[in-house]
């Protein structure tokens, strides 16, 4: 990077919070399986500033001279959105970590954000009878990452993924301008909707500074159920009949057991049931005790009809805690034996169909192969291993066709994860031409000229 530059930047936000050489090392990758990440630019220069008008310099600075800039929140990030795959500002969000207001009365949480979701979690259980429920899987995140991936989670199946629960944000457009979308309102039809553009959008319309979020109060009973089955059909048709009874419970979340013991294994933890094949965890969430009872019994009573083997009702908190916890893990158990972890999603009715269709086209592969994920919101995550520590030759072909399965049931190649920039080449199966021009158009308008986090998110 230009020493120029470089001396620019350091008088934007203070040379100590410049970092070149070896000391951006950390900043370089996120938690994309080392097999599959792109190659970062080690002549990339990191940049920590403190605020949005720091950010707004750095963006005139990198505009005026073409310098492409990235983002980095948590690095959690699991598609490479985050890797600087060019000589990059990286604009790390660390510092900005104020948590501005909890506004009560209007269940309102605002805060910068470089607060990461455990941080934002603790204050509020020290400081409000409010919670937020949307939870993705690693609270390392930083509420810009959740915002700028449109997070889901396992808690998603209640209370929706991160765009149902955003009200504002304020955001620093590649030219430098700062900007505020929506803010407390719980109605806004003026012009089109710029927040629910730039949610989701990986990094490339616009840097977000700020983050209002809808908080709900906490729920005073908690109950968790975890029952096994012979077979995924039973174990979805279970979770089918479930929310047609307008059962919705906080989250269903599916397991094939040998990902339930592979990761309670890791813990040094013991996974309570001990029959079937595939489990089902049920968390549920009510406000009295007779609504917990009384979903924990239809719960109860359809996977019983539907040949549940066995079920385990979990007693107080922290065995609630520990069970969620192992559910929690299973990416960081499974991790170094990854080729790869797929986010596919189809309309909840269709996951019978498509978990038949995964294990058929996985045989023909030979392919080791489990299934893990929110079942409740038709968002399952594939595991494709490694095949003596090496991408198996059929990682492509069989990635292709599990795609092609999955859009043939109106489902999207990614619920979660994103595309970030190791799905892009996969993107054409979902999006048709038309599609492509309307995103390639507001790239423009955002970022006319394409410094922001480039070759990501869109083709
Ligand atoms: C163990 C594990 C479990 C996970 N489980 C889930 C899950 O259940 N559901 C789910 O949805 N995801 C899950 N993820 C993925 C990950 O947590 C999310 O993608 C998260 O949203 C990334 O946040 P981050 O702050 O780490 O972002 P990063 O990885 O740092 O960045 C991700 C993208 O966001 C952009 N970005 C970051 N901050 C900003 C900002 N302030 N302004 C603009 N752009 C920004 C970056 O440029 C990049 O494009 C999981 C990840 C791990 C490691």
């Amino acid at each position: 990077m230009d020493e120029k530059v470089i001396e620019r930047l350091a008088e934007i936000v203070g040379s100590e919070f410049v970092l070149t050489a070896e000391r951006i090392g950390p900043y370089l990758y996120d938690q994309t399986e080392a097999c599959l990440r792109p190659k970062a630019s080690r002549e990339s220069v990191v940049v920590r500033p403190s605020g949005a008008r720091e950010i707004s310099d750095i963006m005139k600075l990198a505009n005026a001279k073409q310098i492409t800039v990235v983002v980095r929140g948590g690095g959690t990030g699991l598609c490479g959105a985050a890797i600087p795959i060019m000589p990059s500002i990286v604009i790390s969000m660390e510092r900005m970590k104020r948590i501005i207001e909890v506004d009560e009365k209007n269940f309102i949480i605002t805060l910068e954000s470089g607060v990461t979701l455990r941080e934002m979690n603790d204050y509020l259980k020290k400081n409000s009878i409010f919670y937020f429920p949307s939870h993705s899987g690693d609270e390392n995140a930083q509420l810009g990452g959740l915002v700028a991936e449109n997070a889901g989670g396992v808690k998603s199946g209640k209370h929706g993924v991160m765009r149902n629960n955003i009200r504002g944000l304020e955001v620093v457009l590649p030219t430098g301008e700062i900007v505020q979308l929506n803010g407390k309102l719980q109605k806004n039809n003026a012009g089109y909707d710029l927040m629910q553009l730039v949610i989701g959008s990986e990094g490339t319309l616009c840097v977000v500074t700020k983050v209002m979020l809808r908080l709900y109060p906490e729920p005073r009973f908690n109950g968790t159920i975890l029952v096994s089955f012979a077979n995924f059909d039973q174990a979805t048709d279970a979770s089918t009949k479930i929310l047609q009874t307008g059962v919705v419970p906080l989250a269903i979340e599916y397991l094939d057991r040998t990902i339930a013991r592979k990761t309670a294994d890791f813990l040094h933890e013991d996974w309570p049931l001990k029959r079937g094949k595939v489990d089902l965890l049920f968390v549920m969430a009510e406000d009295n005790e007779d609504a917990l009872f009384n979903v924990g019994g239809i719960i109860e009573e359809i996977c019983s009809s539907s040949g549940a083997v066995e079920s385990v009702v979990l007693d107080g908190r922290d065995e609630q805690e520990r069970i969620l916890n192992i559910r929690n893990s299973t990416y960081y158990a499974t991790k170094p034996y990854l080729a790869d972890t797929l986010d596919i999603t189809v309309p909840p009715a269709s996951i019978p169909g498509l978990m038949k269709g995964f294990n058929s086209i996985a045989g023909k592969y030979g392919a080791v192969f489990d299934t893990v994920g929110h079942v409740g919101d038709g968002n399952v995550h594939n595991n494709i291993y490694l095949v003596n520590d090496e991408i198996p030759v059929y990682y492509e072909e069989m990635k292709a066709e599990l795609y092609a399965l999955a859009i043939g049931m109106g489902g999207t190649i990614t619920g979660e994860h994103g595309i970030g920039k190791t799905r892009r080449r996969n993107l054409a199966v979902q999006l048709d031409e038309t599609q492509v021009d309307l995103m390639r158009g507001i790239k423009k308008l955002f970022d006319p000229n394409n410094i922001l986090n480039p070759e990501t998110a869109i083709i």
